[in-house]
């Protein structure tokens, strides 16, 4: 069963500062602030047989609960014991820096609905900094399963650059006492801030995986229009990751996501009216399938692995794929394929369908 997270959006709302990257309201599309009521709509509309949502097209929301690839068994598809099927989800800046009345006022309508049997839980994004054990005992008091923290780094240098506003003793103190309080704990990074390097970007990833979340986001940076990060890069002071870059550092970070048991749940900002190359985004590696080049790589070095370890060269080779992992098998306009061949001087690459199964990977070979 697949999670279905009812977002509610309150943007650039809580922080103490401006990261240099953020342009919270250009993310979420959106500048007004939802009341208790807007709230009580979401949830009622999102609840409804056809999911469809207030504040998010219908064609998003199916895109977030998508089936997520797992080629080393990290999937949404067996989400652990205590995930929550139906929850509603206050993103956009730092929840738990609100005013507490507004913060009260959103948690008491997602608790009536918790209590009625709408929903199952509540999920909140925030920063490190802005949680403590009051906080946490505020959000348990209203049903709040899962908090998401916008970590971006465990590099001091790189946060100091970034003007988060908090160290890394934050991060691990944070995360730390959210486990400990029971909650669901989902951690965001980022890739290509100012000072990052592949070193602090893999030692992130490390440093994340020992914290044992329950999922991750990834979300290489981009530049964009009203940002200090902006002015960085128009002055020739700041350099966005490359595709390249983002592809070949990403593709060993999420594998040591997947090779965890950790699901990535999103790589890559999700293309809205003004987060596109026409808009607002002025540069870095922008693609709208991100997520799934960076798989296609994974699924062609597995089975770059499988035939070199068989000693396939030159041969016909079949692979069996779980039916909504063969487009990622053969990769985008099916170069896996092209370029498994040219390597291997293989006669032939078949993909069937391996049946009864969700994810996974096996070889029968002709
Ligand atoms: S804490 Fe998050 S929402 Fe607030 S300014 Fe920084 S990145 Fe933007």
């Amino acid at each position: 069963m697949k999670p279905l997270i009812i977002p509610v959006f309150i943007p650039n709302q809580g922080c103490p500062n401006v990261c240099i990257f953020c342009n919270q309201k250009k993310i979420t599309g959106m500048t007004d602030l939802p009341g208790r009521d807007d709230v009580r709509r979401v949830i009622e509309e999102g609840t409804k047989g056809d999911g469809s949502l207030f504040y998010r097209k219908k064609s998003d929301k199916k895109k977030e609960n998508r089936p997520l690839f797992s080629l080393f068994s990290a999937s949404l598809n067996k989400p652990q014991r205590n995930t929550c099927f139906k929850e509603v989800a206050f993103y956009g800046g730092s929840f738990t820096g609100l005013d507490l009345k507004y913060q009260e006022e959103l948690l008491g309508e997602g608790k009536k609905a918790i209590d009625s049997g709408l929903i199952e839980g509540i999920r909140i994004s925030t920063r490190p900094d802005y949680i403590n054990e009051r906080v946490l005992k505020t959000l348990k008091a209203y049903g709040v399963r899962t908090i998401e923290l916008g970590v971006q780094s465990f590099s001091d240098r790189v946060l100091e650059s970034s003007k988060r506003g908090h160290n890394s003793s934050c991060i691990f103190n944070a995360c730390e006492i959210i486990r400990e309080s029971g909650f669901n704990l989902g951690i965001q990074l980022m890739m290509g801030l100012p000072q990052d390097s592949e070193e602090t970007l893999i030692d992130s990833a490390e440093k994340a995986i020992g914290i044992k979340p329950n999922f991750v986001r990834i979300y290489p940076v981009l530049v964009l229009k009203d940002t200090e990060l902006e002015e960085l890069y128009l002055k020739g002071e700041y350099k966005p990751l490359s595709m390249e870059e983002t592809i070949r550092i990403g593709k060993v970070m999420v594998k040591g996501f997947y090779m965890a048991g950790i699901p990535v749940i999103r790589f890559g900002l999700q293309p809205t009216d003004t987060i596109n190359p026409d808009k607002d985004v002025i540069a870095g590696p922008f693609h709208p399938s991100l997520r799934h080049i960076i798989d296609s790589e994974l699924a062609f070095e597995k089975m770059k692995m499988v035939i070199e370890a068989n000693e396939l060269s030159g041969r016909q080779v079949s692979f069996s794929v779980p039916k909504k992992e063969i487009s990622i098998f053969q990769g985008i306009k099916k170069e896996n394929i092209g370029r498994l061949k040219e390597v291997f001087g293989l006669r032939g690459i078949h993909f069937v369908v391996m049946k009864n199964a969700e994810t996974g990977f096996s070889l029968p070979v002709r």
